[in-house]
């Protein structure tokens, strides 16, 4: 069952109005690489504040971390990435492309028909050299994943936060693995952004704790507006468990592409503080203070995609419709996530509404995300505003500088009201928190 929306779409809005660009586009682009423009930035900010609000800020049982990207080289070692973070890789005799072996069916290159080399293993991470010697002794890693940094850190968390388990450690920030097909527009690219939280438990409390966290997750893409028939839940077969996990569910979403891996909530045992501790030599466990016990937590681990949420946001919201004879291209986003809350539109561009246009959006903007926009026709201009997915416009028009009142219009059902300039923001504070849009009172109208 294939999505109702075309990635080409996607694509194509998000150049048009300023969510992605290819990134160095001007020197023709670098594979699998995109830039966030003005509207991305806020929107990707907008889905990693969502995110840390409900995992740090609304719980008293995970803290927050920011950790560096380049780690001791031993922390890889322990964790095993050196030795299994590893896809198999073919090279075409003739062309010389590189595919993933379990991607390619049949012996030939799908390129060009050409004979294929024997799989050989090939390292996902990034290697680089710290300090001015390029020797074996000075390589580093770009880290594959925020989680490690968390791990090395358990202790000085614990310690210092004075936390009692069970405890999670939550962590945003960029990652990198050199995938052999990244593809897919920005949701599988080679520097990507993790959002992760290690919920560290009493062993035997693992299971209880995994329920938990897929239907917090699950539920979380749902409160954020994606529909609930573009979601699913899968879980892992035994064979394609990763090598640290015990169990493990993906959130997926029905992407254009189809099915893919929005996020993945792994029961990852005690494989990472175990290894640690054998591979730094420190102890790494938990007292319990009520009852002495002492153990090695179990970790459930719900690590997400910041970019391919973003990628799921943006098709959800996507539509297209049909207003006053004319097709619009709307973003249904969340309030929450949109990337500007409130537009200000002066009806045109005139010298005398310009000044109380310009009140208007100093009063909103050091409360909301806000756009001022007085060029092209009106209609144009409420249709970008609905192409980048802003909640609610605010219209000046010349009556407003009689009665001092303006129009405030909303995306979705296009209703308009008309509302006193004098306490606007709390007006607007209450319909993006969710108050209903009240188009039957006196002075509401209808575009449609
Ligand atoms: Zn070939």
């Amino acid at each position: 069952m294939p999505s109702k929306v075309d990635m080409d779409k996607i694509v194509s809005l998000c150049k048009r109005r300023g969510f992605v660009f290819p990134s160095s586009e001007i020197y023709g682009g670098l594979a699998s690489c995109w830039d966030y423009g003005p509207m991305g930035a806020e929107l990707k900010r907008n889905v990693k504040e969502a995110w840390w609000k409900v995992m740090v800020h609304e719980r008293d049982d995970v803290v927050g971390l920011d950790t560096s990207i380049m780690m001791h080289p031993g922390v890889w070692a322990a964790s095993g990435h050196i030795d299994n973070f590893t896809d198999p890789l073919v090279e075409c005799k003739s062309c010389h492309l590189r595919w993933r072996a379990d991607a390619v069916e049949g012996e030939k290159c799908p390129k060009c028909g050409g004979e294929l080399t024997e799989p050989r293993m090939f390292n996902l991470m990034f290697k680089t050299s710290m300090g001015p010697v390029e020797e074996e002794a000075s390589t580093v890693y770009l880290r594959p994943e925020t989680a490690q940094g968390i791990f090395v850190n358990f202790e000085n968390v614990v310690t210092s936060s004075r936390k009692k388990l069970p405890l999670g450690i939550a962590q945003i920030g960029k990652s990198f693995r050199n995938e052999i097909t990244p593809g897919n527009f920005i949701f599988r690219t080679r520097e990507f952004e993790h959002m992760e939280v290690e919920y560290f438990v009493k062993p035997g409390t693992d299971e209880k704790w995994l329920d938990y966290w897929v239907k917090e997750r699950f539920d979380w893409y749902v409160k954020l507006g994606i529909k609930k028939e573009n979601l699913r839940l899968r879980q892992h077969g035994k064979d394609e468990l990763a090598h640290y996990a015990k169990d493990c569910y993906d959130v997926e979403y029905l992407f254009p592409m189809g099915w893919s891996e929005l996020e993945g909530i792994a029961n990852r045992g005690d494989f990472d503080l175990t290894q640690h501790a054998k591979g730094s030599g420190k102890e790494l466990s938990y007292r319990d203070a009520e009852t002495g016990e002492k153990y090695v937590p179990y970790v459930i681990e719900p690590s997400a995609g910041v970019d391919r949420s973003v990628l799921a946001f943006l098709v959800d919201a996507y539509d297209e419709e049909e207003v006053q004879g004319e097709k619009r291209t709307v973003l249904h986003l969340h309030h929450s996530l949109a990337p500007i809350k409130v537009g200000v539109l002066p009806l045109s561009r005139n010298e005398k509404l310009t000044p109380l246009a310009k009140e208007v959006f100093k009063r909103l903007c050091p409360n909301f995300m806000t756009d001022y926009d007085d060029s092209q026709s009106i209609g144009r201009r409420y249709r970008r505003q609905d192409e980048i997915g802003t909640p609610f416009c605010v219209t000046i028009d010349f009556e407003s500088l009689e009665d001092k009142q303006v129009t405030i219009r909303e995306r979705d059902c296009l209703a308009q009201i008309r509302v006193p300039i004098d306490g606007l923001e709390k007006v607007i504070e209450a319909k993006l928190k969710g108050e209903a849009f009240d188009a039957s009172s006196l002075w509401a109208t209808r575009e449609k």
